[in-house]
């Protein structure tokens, strides 16, 4: 039995079948981590004790229960940000290291509920800061489609333990293409839920009102059944609430408007991915699908006005990092100088420069030049995600301008390196939902497409991108 190629759906149709059990399929899922991960470096830490356990429990609920949950006895990963109790969760930062959740939060009490099994904590970009995973405080990942190029960040150790058959499926965060942009880099699905949707409690914040959890699978049927099994109203996040999900339906692609928004098929894009992505849009309109060029005139700021929003929320966020309350602590001569010595050491360069970034933009006398007008231009390009899907149903379009790159090609220059989010903030910005899924391949590195759906048209994204999925295949 070959368990590496198994997506939720195969893995939990073998399970019902007892074609395999729970800790089998863990067993030979936890030997492929110990063969590959040496060089593929996806997770922080293995908790094959854990797992084996909960594979066991999955074991018992699916012998004497039907009905259950796809994802009973199937094992994930989880992004480092994510609390899982009594397993060290780090964010990927030094300051954190071998911090031990004492909660679980809301989407691992849900899945532990199912009866999933957590295979272990995957690296990232320090708090979820970069696309590349190069700003993890360990080591860097790298893409299994080509060990010289990144796998993209910030989740690119669930983004890469997917593709490398590592785990089943995983869970990550998008607070500005965090979920997409990796999945896009190593040839799987991704799916940013709209904000609200699941529920961030129990994940570290980084931009509060960008944050979302989601899941990366080998499919986008995958990321349908793990985004059902996560979303939903939680009483500890005030933000969230119910997305209807419409899981039985097939949508027909016939009569269904794709807008194609001009900005993102513009200078700068790599020829080979848009030509992918065009192709892929060119079979949904032989399907029936009408396709609409569309306009979001405000994209050309969503880039400057992410970043400022952005680094004034971590500026926030970030402070409760002091040394005193979790993690590494330094001494000093006073209270002052333990915070100094204490986040010095801790925080890593990009992490401590949009502290920065946003302490200044939040300042007295510049809190209306900076932060003020960027909440004005983010109200703005909401304002163009109505207008556009006023006229058609999704929007479709590249999730990265470019392909996997190598590592230090980007590291120092900061600019460069979040122009690569250039394609996903705006999402994030406007709170709507969005899927990355494979669209082909330039050589051996993959290329992803984007699917953009209105607030709260969760369904409609991943129903499409299915239909998609299917047509490509
Ligand atoms: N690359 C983006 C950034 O560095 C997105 C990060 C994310 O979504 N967590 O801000």
């Amino acid at each position: 039995m070959d368990f590496k190629k198994l997506t939720i759906k195969s893995a939990s149709e073998g399970l019902r079948k007892k074609k395999f059990s729970s800790v089998e399929l863990t067993e030979a899922i936890l030997d492929e981590i110990e063969r590959r991960d040496g060089e593929i470096k996806a997770f922080l830490s293995v908790d094959r004790e854990g797992a084996l356990e909960a594979a066991k429990d999955a074991d018992r609920l699916l012998a004497k229960e039907e009905n259950l949950s796809p994802l009973v006895g199937v094992p994930l990963a989880v992004k480092d940000a994510i609390l899982v109790k009594d397993l060290v969760s780090t964010s990927a930062s030094g300051i954190l290291e071998n911090y031990k959740a004492t909660y679980d939060a809301t989407v691992i009490k849900k899945i532990k509920e199912i009866g999933a099994v957590i295979l272990g904590k995957t690296n990232m970009d320090e708090f979820a800061m970069g696309s590349s995973t190069e700003n993890s405080a360990f080591f860097p990942t790298r893409n299994p489609h080509d060990l010289k190029k990144v796998p993209g960040g910030s989740s690119g150790g669930s983004a890469a333990a997917v593709a490398a058959d590592e785990t089943i499926w995983a869970l990550g965060s998008d607070t500005g293409g965090s979920i997409r942009q990796p999945s896009s880099f190593c040839g799987i699905a991704g799916f940013k839920p709209s904000y609200g949707a699941v529920s961030r409690f129990g994940l570290m914040a980084m931009a509060s009102s960008f944050d979302q959890i989601g899941p990366l699978g080998k499919t986008v049927e995958d990321c349908f059944t793990a985004f059902n099994a996560i979303r939903g109203k939680d009483s500890f996040d005030s933000t969230s609430f119910d997305v209807g999900l419409d899981l039985g339906d097939q949508l027909a692609v016939k009569n269904m408007k794709i807008g194609m928004p001009k900005e993102y098929f513009a200078q700068g894009l790599d020829p080979r991915i848009e030509m992918l992505v065009k192709q892929a849009i060119e079979k949904l309109q032989d399907q029936g699908a009408q396709i609409k060029e569309i306009s979001l005139p405000h994209s050309q700021f969503a880039l400057a006005c992410y970043y400022l929003i952005l680094s004034s929320e971590i500026s926030a966020n970030l402070a409760r990092y002091d040394g005193i309350k979790y993690g590494v602590c330094r001494s000093g001569e006073n209270l002052l100088d333990v915070y100094l010595n204490s986040r010095k050491d801790g925080l890593g360069d990009e992490v401590r420069r949009r502290i920065m970034l946003g302490t200044y933009a939040l300042s007295a006398g510049y809190y209306d030049a900076y932060y003020k007008k960027a909440q004005q231009i983010r109200t703005l390009i909401r304002k163009d995600f109505e207008e556009a899907f006023k006229q058609v149903d999704v929007l479709m379009c590249p999730v990265s301008p470019i392909l996997p790159f190598g590592f230090g090609e980007k590291t120092s220059d900061p600019i460069q390196m979040y122009l690569c989010d250039i394609y996903t903030v705006i999402a994030n910005l406007a709170g709507v939902p969005a899927l990355s899924m494979p669209c082909g391949k330039v050589g051996n590195l993959p290329v992803g497409l984007q699917i953009i759906g209105p607030q709260k048209g969760d369904s409609t994204v991943l129903q499409m991108g299915s239909a998609l999925e299917r047509l490509l295949k």
